[in-house]
């Protein structure tokens, strides 16, 4: 494996280490996944973290004001579009109606370009322009190649998006509007990665997909974070969240077990909750019967385009996550999790896309089997805005 020199100005100070075999290796250049062909993780080790950091985190804005937690060195300067300092939102009346009487919604679907995805797009498309990358792809069930799009734009850098040809209209408009180089195809986000492999192979683009790079987990960390900060760094007693790739749920979990190292937090750490469709749930699936990695699930089919993903790279560490936390796998039906998202918009005024809806859903029936007591304290994420999934409706 060939290793540029460390630049003269600052010295990366992270590691990588695979999730499955436990190689390591160093983070110059442009890491992609292990020899052995599963994802790697940053590690820290020479990052140090005291009790005033914490209160010096709360002077700065958005997600990069966590930077003494992500991939980024002092002297650097990232590619960001304001993204992070999402609403967390306690919503009383919704939560009456479900039987939760600490329930919060955490709204995703105000970062820039309408969904989380922007943090983890933030912090892999910052790492990969440092180290020199002159054209973007990513394979995308929708969101991600908004955020690709628009943070290619922002770093001066084209991107080649490949989405399946059912993703919702609005979203392509979006990727189009952003300067993104949209190609539809037949199938599933399994299909378009292999169409971005093959074209990351042919022309040096890098590769952004989920987890076949090292940063957008890092990103996707200040969920987590965030969230710590906004409870006045307490953690709630559970997290419900619609899982497609999984690297929300990965991210937020290495998070809190980095806060807890920090000793930022202590513990219990949250109960994790993942929430695919019925239409799609290979994790569910896998998480009920016990096993170690999700066999991919085949005619993939939900409304909730984000959790459309058959047969994520990211099984082994979601399902490690979940039963480390003591949490559970939930899948629900189409017509619930529309009806959910449509019934948190109207009561709370929360643009809830239908993964966020799916996230309700799973809540209401998480409480209703006991899984969650009626006082405990609920997040459920609410990862995009409604409006992406939604055409114009034609003027009379
Ligand atoms: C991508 C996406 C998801 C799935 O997120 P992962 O972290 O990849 O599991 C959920 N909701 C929305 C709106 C998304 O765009």
């Amino acid at each position: 494996m060939t290793q540029a020199a460390p630049i003269a100005t600052g010295i990366i100070d992270w590691a990588l280490g695979c999730v499955a075999c436990g190689a390591t290796r160093s983070a110059e250049g442009l890491p992609t996944v292990c020899e052995c062909g599963q994802p790697w993780l940053v590690r820290y080790p020479a990052r140090t973290h005291t009790l005033v950091n914490r209160a010096e985190i709360r002077r700065g804005h958005g997600m990069w004001r966590f930077r003494p937690f992500l991939p980024l060195l002092p002297h650097e300067s990232p590619v960001t579009l304001g993204e992070g300092d999402t609403p967390l939102l306690q919503v009383a009346r919704l939560g009456a109606m479900m039987g939760l009487e600490d329930l919060w919604i955490k709204d995703e679907g105000c970062n820039p370009t309408g969904s989380f995805k922007a943090r983890g797009i933030s912090a892999a498309v910052t790492r990969a322009t440092l180290a020199g990358a002159t054209a973007f792809v990513l394979p995308t069930a929708g969101n991600a190649g908004v955020a690709a799009a628009a943070y290619g734009a922002r770093a001066g850098t084209p991107v080649r998006v490949y989405a399946p040809r059912t993703t919702p209209g609005t979203i392509c408009s979006q990727i189009r509007a952003f300067g993104g180089d949209l190609e539809l195809l037949d199938g599933h986000i399994g299909d378009c990665g292999k169409a971005a492999r093959a074209y990351a192979a042919e022309t040096g683009a890098v590769d952004l997909s989920t987890l076949r790079e090292p940063y957008r987990i890092e990103g996707k960390k200040t969920l987590g974070l965030e969230l710590a900060m906004q409870l006045g760094w307490t953690l709630p007693a559970a997290i419900i969240y619609p899982t497609g790739g999984g690297t929300g749920l990965i991210g937020m979990w290495k998070a809190f077990t980095e806060l807890l190292e920090a000793g930022w937090v202590t513990g219990p750490l949250p109960r994790m909750y993942t929430v695919q469709s019925d239409g799609c749930a290979p994790v569910v699936r896998a998480f009920e019967a016990g096993a170690e990695r999700a066999e991919p699930w085949s005619d993939p089919w939900t409304v909730a385009s984000g959790l459309r993903v058959p047969g994520p790279l990211g099984d082994r560490l979601m399902l490690t996550a979940l039963r480390e936390s003591g949490g559970g796998a939930v899948a629900v039906p189409d017509e619930d999790l529309m009806g959910a998202a449509a019934v948190g918009s109207r009561l709370e005024g929360i643009d809830f896309a239908p993964e966020g809806g799916a996230a309700l859903a799973a809540a209401r029936r998480l409480r209703q089997t006991g899984a969650l007591g009626p006082g405990e304290r609920v997040v459920v994420f609410n990862t995009g805005a409604g409006w992406l999934y939604r055409s114009p409706e034609p003027i009379a």
